[in-house]
């Protein structure tokens, strides 16, 4: 066997184990040894293949699947947001700027005050963003204070803030203190963050992840983020996978080095996978580039912002460093730019797998094309939770018409699209994107459980070219798993389900006990019913009256 380093098993038995290997589907058990999945196949096969010092765990007959992996997320971003001012969770403008002025009040004066995730299009009320002169009056004009829509694409500064970032830049109006675009993406650079902040963030977000079932994820970072990672993942500090796309302007720094691969659990522990570029804004800010004007802007098209020439060069560069270029791509008219310059500079059959992300509202014929192109779709099913559906935010941007053609998820799965599923952080967790991907508003662009679940993690790992590593439970690969306290193909809703235990390369990472304890004796109960329901005893109506009992009484 494998010599003299061989390390104890793990087996997880009696699991309904949905395993994405077309070969053997569902299963028992699996056993893994030194990071990776030995063997998968029935209780009675594996027990048969441990040794006496192997460990074993009994999965109460929960689901296990593969680890998620997000394609698209703002990892270091999401830890650093528990250190700032959480406005997710507002839902009134004053509250906002309550939640703020009580930061100011324990920071030192001088410190910054960085609100973040605040999304006007919930709030209770009036809904026109605060200006300079409210956040001076009503936070502090003695911090620099700075609020960052979720989109990311926009922000709201006060005085002290519009100093220190500088207020003759285009993309700043300094009368309102509204920041757009550019500005509000570099917005950390002016705050600062310390390299020992980071650490910290990244150890927050690493346990959000395995309380979530995620194993790998995909960081849109910066070369310094970047560096940070490689920092952590070769002292042995990391403890999720880590695929990093770098800004396209942190090109010309990268170094042979950063190409290398660092190991750990069994696999690579960390990876650089692409160079991200923003071709447009969202659809939040309406800087998100259409074809036709904003429904509810008239005038406004959004905008694309590079030239065809530009973006050209683009993908020429990225296809000689040997990295796909991710496209954040959101309106048909940015979406027809990337698939442009794809078509003109890719290689055939795209073998770097070059990709646009969120995807949200696209053309049938661009769809056509991106299936031609074999261009990846790296989207986002947790926005459909957030924005889809009558009167919600798409049909407000959209109107009607585009807003039942956005976030098209079967229309892209059914062309043979490869599909990766991420969560760009609003809100962080597949299980609320697997929601939307299922219960999509527009019944045509549901799809099924296990569809949206292959596309949370084999989809995921082949855009990352880790599709042989990762991604499905099969011998051979990495041992990244999660036990879900329900099954997703059969749960009315799947952000209910939750993560009671996490595996990165065989070693447990995250359980939660008292969720799986309970888990594991609703399951024993259902048994037990079921098995009652079986015998030839009278049997309880525990459901109600059904239709045939109607018939019945018609008899
Ligand atoms: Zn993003």
């Amino acid at each position: 066997m494998s010599g003299p380093s061989r390390g104890p098993a793990l087996l997880l038995d009696h699991a309904n184990v949905i395993t994405l290997d077309p070969g053997r589907p569902r299963a028992e058990a699996v056993l893994c040894r030194d990071g990776r999945v030995v063997a998968v196949g029935s209780n009675e096969e594996l027990e048969a293949m441990m040794d006496e010092d192997d460990i074993h765990f009994d999965c109460g007959e929960l689901t296990l699947v593969p680890g998620f992996i997000d394609s698209h997320s703002h990892f270091l971003a999401m830890g650093l947001s528990a250190l700032r001012v959480d406005l997710s969770v507002v839902r009134h403008r004053d509250s906002m700027l309550e939640a703020m002025a009580e930061r100011a009040e324990l920071l030192d004066e001088g410190e910054w005050v960085y609100g973040v995730d605040f999304d006007e299009s919930q709030w209770a009320g009036v809904r026109r963003l605060p200006t300079r002169e409210e956040l001076d009056r009503r936070v502090s004009d003695r911090h620099p204070v700075v609020a960052r829509r979720i989109c990311g694409h926009i922000a709201v500064a006060n005085t002290k803030a519009l100093e220190l970032i500088g207020d003759d830049l285009d993309e700043v109006d300094p009368e309102t203190g509204l920041l757009l675009e550019e500005v509000v993406l570099r917005l950390s650079e002016v705050v600062g963050v310390t390299d020992e902040e980071a650490k910290g963030a990244i150890t927050l977000a690493t346990l959000k992840a395995h309380e979530e079932g995620v194993t790998a994820i995909v960081d849109m970072a910066d070369l310094r983020t970047f560096r940070t990672y490689r920092e952590m993942a070769e002292k042995g500090d990391l403890d999720v996978r880590v695929f990093c796309a770098v800004q396209a302007r942190d090109v010309d720094g990268l170094t042979t080095r950063d190409a290398e691969p660092v190991a750990g659990g069994g696999g690579d522990m960390l990876r650089l996978v692409g160079i991200k570029a923003f071709l447009d804004g969202s659809l939040g800010a309406r800087t998100a580039a259409l074809g036709e004007p904003y429904a509810d802007d008239p005038d406004n098209r959004g905008m694309v912002l590079y030239t065809s020439e530009e973006l050209r060069s683009l993908v020429r560069s990225a296809e000689d460093t040997g990295l796909p270029m991710f496209l954040h791509a959101i309106g048909d008219r940015a979406i027809g730019a990337a698939l442009d310059a794809f078509e003109a500079e890719a290689a055939n059959g795209n073998p770097l797998r070059h990709r646009i992300e969120h995807l949200e509202y696209a053309e049938e014929e661009q769809l056509d094309r991106m299936k031609d192109l074999r261009i990846v779709a790296s989207m986002q099913p947790n926005f459909i939770v957030q924005w889809s559906g009558p009167g919600k935010m798409n049909e407000e941007r959209l109107g009607p018409m585009r807003a039942n053609r956005s976030e098209a998820l079967r229309d892209v799965w059914g062309r043979g699209i490869p599909l990766a599923f991420g969560s760009d952080c609003m809100p962080f967790g597949p299980l609320y994107g697997l929601q939307g991907a299922v219960h999509h508003p527009v019944e045509e662009q549901q799809l099924p459980p296990v569809i949206a679940l292959r596309a949370y993690t084999l989809g995921s790992a082949w855009a990352v070219h880790a599709e042989d590593q990762m991604g499905s439970i099969e011998p051979g690969k990495l041992a990244d798993m999660a036990l879900l306290d329900a099954d997703p193909d059969e749960a009315a809703d799947l952000r209910e389900i939750s993560a009671v235990a996490t595996i990165i390369g065989g070693q447990m990472v995250h359980v939660a006990t008292d969720r799986f304890n309970r888990a594991v004796h609703r399951n024993a109960q259902r048994a037990l019913e079921e098995a009652l329901m079986d015998t030839d005893l009278p049997r309880l109506d525990l459901e109600g009256p059904r239709e045939d009992d109607e018939e019945d009484d018609d008899l």
